[in-house]
């Protein structure tokens, strides 16, 4: 499961990490408060579950709030890397002036960790490792030796740093290190790790958490996890179970309609996986129209109702809502009043999908 930057930054403070100052938008009047209770220049970062961002148009400054909410309404209309911008994080600008790579992965071959840092950092790690690998320095920790502050200074020690820096680099490393093992990490990566005015900096965060290992993690089960699968129609498809999953594809099929996508949010799930789910089918490009068929068992549907409300402002695409089940009256009545109908029969709803899928073709 990946975490979204303000996700890892957070993190990242709770384990002494030094982050820059900032707060998430998901409107750009937020992010004009933002920017003025920081009462400096802005960094406006897209919060996308994708690398590059920098090159890709996803990270603007600006110098006043006026401009952070003028940017923001920017980025929050993006598509980037496939993903709809929901939200953008908002942070004081640093005066950078170097910028260094530190991430810790799985070695599998191993069996260990691997970790490593360069000086150069900010651009794809990759891309260095092919162009000048002699400016990676890595290591391996063993996780039941752990990880030692003569370590992580063995590591900053070819980074070429002023003793200051080197003092706040090797901690830094120290903390992503207890990150990672505590967080059952598979990634732990800062970069750009920087050296600036106001001193050193996890500038960007990415962490990677082993989903085998959520159950012991804080985590909420994302819908990153649940099964999806691409097909080549333009009815995008959400249900509760594999059986209901065939059935609604076979519907759709017989009366004439062509399914774009599916996931299965398996049995129980909550408002958020929901959200994440919808989100998810919504950012298939063949998606015309979006048929949700949720049977309540374990799973409610006035949950799946929240989850649909909460994902509706990230999406422009029409919704068919079928409920059956535990607490349907609550979640139609929840749609109800935000204008969303409901059907509560497989077959109309099916027929109502294909309709608006094929109003949306012309
Ligand atoms: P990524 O491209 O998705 O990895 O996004 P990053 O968070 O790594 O940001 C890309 C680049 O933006 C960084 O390498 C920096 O060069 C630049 N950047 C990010 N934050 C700041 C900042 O506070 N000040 C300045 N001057 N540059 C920044
Ligand atoms: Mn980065």
């Amino acid at each position: 499961m990946n975490l979204y930057e303000y996700q890892g930054k957070e993190i990242f403070a709770r384990y002494g990490i030094p982050v820059p100052r900032g707060e998430v938008a998901s409107s750009p009047e937020e992010a004009r408060r933002i920017a003025e209770k920081l009462g400096t220049s802005v960094v406006l970062k897209a919060q996308v579950l994708a690398g590059g961002r920098g090159k890709a148009g996803g990270v603007k400054f600006a110098d006043t709030p006026k401009e952070a909410a003028r940017l923001a309404k920017d980025l929050l209309s993006m598509k980037l890397k496939g993903f709809k911008v929901e939200k953008v994080l908002v942070e004081q600008k640093l005066g950078i002036r170097r910028e260094i790579y530190a991430g810790i992965t799985i070695d599998r071959a191993e069996g260990k960790a691997v970790f490593m840092v360069s000086g150069e950092g900010g651009v794809d790690i990759e891309e260095v490792a092919e162009r000048s690998p002699e400016k990676i320095f890595s290591r391996h920790v063993d996780s039941f030796v752990g990880f030692y502050p003569y370590m992580a200074r063995e590591l900053a020690s070819g980074l070429g740093l002023d003793s200051e820096s080197f003092k706040k680099v090797s901690d830094v490393l120290l903390k992503l290190y207890r990150v990672f093992s505590e967080k059952d990490a598979q990634l732990a990566e800062i970069n750009p790790l920087v050296i600036a005015e106001e001193g050193v900096f996890a500038a960007d965060a990415k962490i990677v958490i082993d989903e085998d290992a959520l159950f012991r993690q804080d985590f909420e089960k994302k819908a990153r996890g649940l099964p999806y699968v691409e097909l080549d129609g333009s009815i995008g498809c959400i249900v509760n179970g594999a059986g209901l999953a065939m059935s609604t594809m076979d519907t759709l099929k017989h009366l004439g309609g062509e399914p774009a996508n599916f996931l299965d949010i398996g049995g129980g799930a909550g408002s958020e996986v929901m959200r994440e789910a919808l989100l998810r089918v919504a950012a298939h490009p063949k998606v015309k129209v979006i048929f949700i068929n949720i049977l309540g068992g374990i799973t409610r549907c006035d949950e799946i109702a929240r989850g649909i409300l909460a994902a509706r402002q990230g999406i422009a695409l029409p919704l068919v809502v079928r409920f059956r089940g535990t607490n349907e009256e609550e979640g139609i009545a929840l749609l109800r009043d935000a204008g969303i109908g409901v059907e509560r029969d497989m077959i109309a709803a099916a027929k109502l999908a294909i309709e608006k899928s094929k109003e949306a073709g012309r």
